[in-house]
């Protein structure tokens, strides 16, 4: 669904006028990770440990957990979640910058829930729109900005190397002591399974993540019970690094052959992350073979007239040089199937701290300026970008403008010691990938 200003200052007077923290997402959407027994509202917040206990006494608390019911009350009472900091950051960046609260609550399937959440603000069986699950951290995949808790590539370096030497913790987050045992994942697993069949018919999305979900046993299981489905009721949706080997591609397109035979979801939607092109790209998400990414989504594309595609771009510090050519190539694949274009969707980089784009000095506006251009010249030209691509990009550009110029001096320091220990330990050159940081790297 394509969303217009319009929707988004309707939801936001809507929400405001509860409270001006009031988010629907926090009710309608859910990320869940069933290895670590972990949940979230939206994707944003760092994901809480769902006690077993909870989860024992009712698989509601899958989504319904102490801690979520206390950040659903401040939001009621006007007050702020800490968790939602990726909003405030925005919202604080100006009036005109509409962030996520705005523009998850304004999706029809999030917006039309808005009564029924009030009649009952602290229902502890609430039942979610939009369930986005992580099915297992295999991923042969290191991205810069992700961590050993979601990719087994990452795990194993950091079991190698130990964390990165930065001052504030990058790669040596995860406490283990934390981790479900064997019984544990089980009791997780069993309530999922519940869960999701009492859901079912009330689902708007279901949404895979990982680690990589191609590389991991348990999304192969979920196609076949997929696959048993005719005339799907809700969408489903892929996230993938579209990265792995051939045998494992060609079989998940054999799978999407027959999901889309069977009508088994109303629709389905491949996400894949990316923000960089060629080397700069590959530096970035450590693991990808840009030119293989850039084949798989033209052959999805050239196969699927029908398959919403979406590219996630994370826009961090490392991708602000080059993004304008990483637009050019979006607009390229834009062009090739104009009837269903595929998506951009820029997010600000959240975590970590070092690779956000406050950590830039002012020369980097300029590009920054010339990318919204690019963006605003081809919506009103070709129009194959929209309001709401666009508006992502104009909010990176405001949270840039807005940053607080004297805080990040440790945050740059521990860029550099990452840049530094990642060509140690990966083999990289971040001199030759990244000029514009060769005179801080000397
Ligand atoms: S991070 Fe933003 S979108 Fe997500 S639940 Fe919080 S306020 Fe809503």
């Amino acid at each position: 669904m394509t969303l217009e200003v319009s929707d988004l200052e309707k939801t936001q007077k809507y929400l405001n006028e509860v409270s001006e923290s009031f988010c629907l997402a926090k009710w309608t959407q859910v990320t869940l990770d069933l290895n670590r027994g972990t949940t979230a509202s939206c994707h944003h917040p760092v994901q809480h440990r769902i006690p077993t206990a909870e989860i024992k006494k009712s698989f509601h608390r899958l989504h319904n957990t102490e801690f979520k019911l206390a950040q659903r009350r401040l939001m009621l009472e006007g007050k702020r979640p800490a968790e939602c900091s990726y909003c405030w950051r925005v919202e604080d960046s100006g009036p005109g910058a509409y962030s996520d609260r705005i523009i998850k609550s304004s999706y029809q399937w999030s917006r039309s829930m808005g009564e029924k959440i009030l009649q009952d603000p602290i229902n502890e069986e609430f039942a979610p729109k939009m369930v986005e699950v992580n099915l297992g951290a295999n991923c042969n995949f290191k991205c810069s900005y992700c961590s050993e808790e979601v990719s087994s590539s990452w795990a194993d370096e950091i079991e190698k190397f130990g964390g990165y030497p930065t001052l504030h913790q990058h790669g040596r987050s995860f406490n283990q002591s934390l981790a479900l045992n064997a019984e544990e994942k089980e009791i997780f697993a069993r309530a999922f399974d519940d869960w999701f069949k009492s859901l079912s018919s009330q689902l708007s999305t279901l949404r895979v993540t990982g680690g990589e979900p191609l590389l991991n046993e348990s999304f192969w299981r979920l196609l076949t019970h997929m696959k048993q489905r005719e005339n799907g009721l809700f969408d489903f949706s892929i996230n993938s690094n579209l990265g792995v080997s051939e045998p494992v591609w060609l079989r998940f397109l054999d799978e999407l052959d027959i999901l889309l035979l069977k009508k088994s979801s109303k629709e389905i939607t491949i996400y894949t992350s990316n923000e960089a092109l060629g080397e700069r790209a590959e530096y970035i998400r450590f693991g990808l073979k840009h030119n293989l990414w850039i084949k798989r989504i033209e052959e999805l594309m050239d196969r699927y007239p029908s398959l919403n595609l979406v590219v996630m771009s994370t826009y961090n510090a490392l991708c602000v040089k080059g993004f304008e050519g990483f637009l050019q190539e979006i607009l390229r694949l834009k062009m090739r199937r104009p009837h269903k274009p595929l998506r951009l969707d820029i997010s600000l980089l959240e975590f970590p701290f070092h690779q956000r784009i406050e950590v830039l000095t002012d020369d980097f506006q300029q590009d920054l300026a010339t990318q919204l251009e690019f963006v605003r010249a081809e919506m009103s030209s070709t129009k194959l970008f929209d309001f709401i691509e666009f508006e992502k990009m104009k909010r990176v550009i405001t949270v840039f403008q807005e940053r607080d110029r004297g805080a990040n001096f440790t945050h740059k320091k521990d860029l550099i010691a990452f840049l530094r220990e990642h060509d140690r330990r990966r083999g990289t050159d971040a001199h030759k990938v990244f000029p514009e940081f060769s005179s801080w790297l000397r």
